[in-house]
């Protein structure tokens, strides 16, 4: 198989690593990567200052009728476009997180976006990350891994990616919200967050970036 035909699903729950893990396999394998959470975001961002009621399904129906989400790469560097608008550093914004997973639990959203992800998928061979990809997006995905971490874990990674971007951030409360979304995402009823069946699951606690990598590597490898 060309690299240029592989899809690559890596799911699994909030601050596993996925995004970090899911750009460095792009870049070694010479593919594209897409960021799917960061079009939840976006999309999420976007209700929020129009003041949408998550409830009122028609109204966020309305607003996709006249949304735009694109994710453009420049420099080799992955910006989300919402509306045409540069939104990359503003859906990193912790509050925005809760949006996502709140709005992403719609299923006219999901399939929105599903829809875009296809394509962008359909196009090169390309790394996707996020919470349904393996079991929905691309059920036939060439390669399929879920990727875990402890709680614990997974909070003081998120703590250390706010204080390096200079935000503010308050460990236990990252631990209980990331809770709280692993909660949502896996308990909502259309494209929950679960491991496919066939897909290979890394435990990334004790695992380094690059020992995830070279794992993954490992697989994609073996098999062509
Ligand atoms: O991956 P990230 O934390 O940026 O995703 C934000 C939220 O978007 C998740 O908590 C989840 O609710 C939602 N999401 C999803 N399906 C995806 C990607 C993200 O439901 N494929």
């Amino acid at each position: 198989m060309k690299n240029q035909q592989i899809t690559i699903a890596i799911d699994g729950p909030s601050g596993a690593g996925k995004s970090t893990i899911a750009k460095r396999l792009a870049v070694e394998l010479g593919i594209a990567y897409l960021d799917t959470g960061a079009m939840y975001r976006a999309v999420g961002l976007k209700a929020h200052e129009l003041s949408i009621d998550f409830s009122d399904i028609s109204a966020i129906e309305m607003m996709l009728e006249a949304t735009e989400v694109d994710v453009v790469y420049k420099d080799g560097i992955q910006q989300i476009l919402l509306d045409g608008k540069d939104v990359s550093v503003r859906i990193r914004e912790h509050f925005v997180s809760k949006l996502a997973s709140d709005i992403s639990a719609i299923p006219c959203v999901r399939i929105w976006l599903v829809e875009r992800q296809r394509k962008v998928a359909s196009v090169d061979g390309c790394v996707l990350d996020g919470r349904d990809i393996g079991t929905y997006v691309l059920p036939n995905a060439s390669f399929k891994f879920f990727l875990t971490a402890s709680l614990k874990v997974r909070a003081k990674r998120r703590f250390d990616e706010l204080i390096a971007k200079g935000m503010s951030a308050d460990i236990s409360k990252i631990e209980s919200d990331i809770a709280q979304r692993d909660h949502n995402d896996s308990t909502r009823d259309f494209a929950p967050l679960k491991k496919a069946d066939d897909a290979i699951e890394v435990d990334s606690s004790n695992l380094g970036i690059d020992e995830v990598v070279e794992v993954m590597l490992k697989k994609v490898k073996s098999k062509r």
